[in-house]
């Protein structure tokens, strides 16, 4: 070997050191910046669980001023989900405004008409945005494929989707609104005068009609109302949209599914109230800017964080705890005007519950169904009455067969159950009343997304009107 190979050989082993020790150098740095990548993201996924915690809990007192709309659509999550209502358990684990501690009914009591739906009792609450969260556990990571941390990515913009076109007056694919209702009405009287009719049966805290739609031309009649609760203005749409198909059908005297629409609103007249609550739903839809009395609803106590969750009338009321049916037993942990929960200081000061009890004492319906979200459940029983209305069971079983909704437990404890439309229309008149909840669970009081509408709502319960005038032809 000359001296010349012998130099270039200990350069080569030379550099193959350096070239090992650089390497080394190069993975150890890797790793490190690999490990604080992903430390920095637990924390702040972890800060950012931890605040919308904080926010669902605590953000209650009246100073806050919560975003008028908030454009985050719930989660569809919940809405892949069976309704199953196993696990609801405590009703009034619900946060509740600057209020002190209100003894809970008892936890295991089923048949709370709303608060079983509660979805903050659901377990797992927080769970899926820890499961998106990415929070696996800081082992060694392996240096390749290598991440590139300073790479900031782009924003891609998400085209918006395409709006569902309805297939006729009626569209329920959109935030419904007062205005939407009235417009659809009036059309739909003008395309179906022969079958259907709309009148007013009283006016809401700021002078909006409560619009009532008469169709078919029966002696018997049932009811039909939605929306008791503004954010569950879903059931407006419903109502809406039933009304028309129903009118279509009649006209065109077509079978919908098993049903001979013709025979039966020749004989049963179905009496529709789609929107016991347009203040309240005018909230929910259009913000505050629609509220002719903004001052007034600022200063009411707010139980979930937006004006979006808003479930009472606009005086703070909420209508279905309002009816004289063991009004004075009825809890209410809340004791001011608020966005939910609140009883009033008497049964039946609104003039929106007013306005349905007379409908209901000067018409003599053979049964009533009142639409609720969200749980995919059928309450059609009370213990103070259920043993008064004869053949109520064996008509819910076949309701929950039809749309494949749970059949909920006897209602049992006046606390809970009291003061509902259902419950004093049950105690009332002596006859079936049902609290239907439509749409499946989700993890938020939010409404759904209402471009859903068919899979959420239409698909499961759009019988369910010709089914009571059925039912209401044998009574
Ligand atoms: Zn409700």
């Amino acid at each position: 070997m000359t001296r010349s190979t012998k130099n270039l050989t200990q350069h080569i082993v030379n550099l193959r050191k350096s070239l090992k020790v650089f390497a080394k150098i190069m993975d150890l740095i890797l790793i490190l910046t690999v490990a604080a990548v992903l430390l920095v993201g637990t924390t702040a996924c972890t800060r950012f669980i931890k605040d919308k915690k904080d926010t669902g809990l605590e953000g209650h007192n009246t100073s806050a001023k919560p975003a008028e709309i908030s454009e985050n659509e719930p989660g569809e999550t919940g809405d892949e989900k069976d309704g199953s209502l196993e696990n609801a358990p405590d009703s009034e684990k619900k946060p509740v405004p600057e209020t002190e501690k209100v003894e809970e009914p008892n936890t295991q009591e089923p048949g709370n008409e709303e608060e079983l739906n509660n979805p903050e009792n659901k377990p797992g609450d927080a769970g899926s945005g820890i499961a998106d969260s990415g929070q696996t556990p800081v082992s060694t990571p392996k240096p390749s494929p290598t991440p590139k941390p300073s790479a900031t990515p782009k924003p891609t913009p998400t085209p918006a989707p395409e709006p569902i076109l309805p297939s006729g007056i009626v569209n329920p694919y959109v935030k419904y609104t007062y205005e939407q209702m009235m417009e659809e009405s009036r059309k739909l009287q003008e395309k179906y005068p022969d079958i259907l009719s709309t009148e007013s049966i009283g006016s809401s805290v700021e002078g909006k009609d409560i619009l009532l739609i008469k169709l078919g031309l029966g002696e018997k009649k049932i009811l039909l109302c939605g929306a008791h609760h503004a954010r569950e203005y879903i059931t407006s749409s419903y109502l809406m949209k039933m009304t028309e198909e129903y009118a279509r059908y009649y006209t065109e005297n077509k079978k919908f599914g098993n049903y001979n629409v013709k025979n039966l609103l020749d004989n049963v007249t179905l009496y529709i109230v789609p929107m016991v609550n347009p203040d309240g739903v005018n909230l929910v839809n259009k913000g505050l800017s629609a509220v002719a009395n903004k001052e007034d609803v600022e200063a009411m106590a707010l139980v979930r964080p937006t004006y979006r969750e808003w479930k009472a009338n606009i005086n703070g009321v909420d209508l279905n705890r309002q009816y004289p049916a063991h009004w004075e037993e009825k809890y209410d942990n809340v004791g001011k005007p608020a966005s939910e929960n609140y009883k009033g200081t008497a049964a039946a000061t609104e003039p929106e519950v007013q306005a349905m009890m007379a409908l209901s004492e000067e018409n003599d319906f053979i049964l009533a169904a009142s639409f609720h979200t969200k749980g995919n459940a059928i309450y059609w029983a009370d213990r103070g009455t259920v043993n008064e209305i004869p053949r109520v069971e064996a008509m819910t079983k076949r309701l929950a067969s039809l749309t494949k909704y749970q059949r909920m437990p006897i209602s049992e404890k006046p606390s809970i159950y009291g003061a509902g439309y259902e419950n004093w229309f049950r105690l009332k008149f002596k006859r079936p009343a049902f609290c239907i909840e439509l749409t499946p669970y989700n993890d938020t009081d939010v409404p759904h997304d209402d471009s859903k509408f068919d899979k959420l709502v239409w698909n499961n319960a759009r019988y369910i009107g010709l089914f009571l005038a059925d039912e209401a032809m044998k009574r």
